[in-house]
């Protein structure tokens, strides 16, 4: 299974991919992570973390790059945050197998909402939400026990502009996909098991 998800920030990426992964033994290629791995690695183009910290796409040649890297290593496996443009489409289908692409689709409030209560997990990167699926009581990660705190990018200014950019690039990431893949979109405004079972009923 090769499987791809993508979504406007907030719109549950990240906890639908670890779901996916747990339940059909895949393993998971999170370009948001791989990119926070390695923000300090100086490249032609800069670093990463220069990129992130003003919330825009990584240029395409470092992003392509790991994803290619990626796919090698496994062939079971869950892209998350993988094509976020139509050039990134076209790599996609040229030079991975991935199969079926899933749509997470949540409103502008909404995915606004989630990302600026969102908790990440410094150690497993582990998702929650200060209101809806908060970390233990003393702020640690339910999974692996380590500290939970905001993303840099995750203020308010930072994550609007990152979603009226994910809404500029989208459309023709859509159209393309659509005629290449399966392409799914999942309404991901419900709970996480909600939108789980969305998931499972397409693929
Ligand atoms: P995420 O963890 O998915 O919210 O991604 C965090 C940041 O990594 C984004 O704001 C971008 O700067 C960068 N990033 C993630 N996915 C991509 C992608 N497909 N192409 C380019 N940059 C990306």
């Amino acid at each position: 299974m090769k499987i791809s998800v993508i979504g406007p920030p907030g719109a549950g990426k990240s906890t639908q991919s670890c779901r996916l992964a747990d339940s059909c033994r895949l393993d998971i290629i999170s370009i948001g992570k791989l990119l926070r791995e390695q923000k300090d690695v100086e490249t032609e183009y800069g670093t990463p973390r220069e990129y992130m910290q003003r919330g825009e796409l990584v240029p395409k040649e470092l992003v392509n790059h790991l994803v290619a890297q990626s796919v090698k290593k496994t062939d079971k496996y869950v892209i998350d945050g993988f094509p976020l443009t139509h050039s990134q489409a076209e790599f996609l289908i040229e030079t991975t197998e991935v199969h079926t692409v899933l749509h997470l689709v949540v409103s502008d409030c909404e995915a606004l909402r989630r990302t600026t209560r969102r908790l990440v997990c410094e150690r497993c990167c582990r998702v929650y939400n200060k209101e809806t699926i908060p970390p233990r009581q003393d702020g640690t990660c339910r999974n692996c026990g380590g500290e939970t705190g905001r993303r840099r990018d995750d203020n308010h200014e930072t994550a609007r502009s990152r979603l009226q950019r994910y809404k500029r690039n989208i459309a023709p990431v859509l159209d393309y996909l659509g005629g290449e893949i399966d392409l799914y979109d999942i309404d991901g405004e419900a709970s996480p098991t909600e939108v789980f079972r969305r998931i499972q009923s397409v693929i």
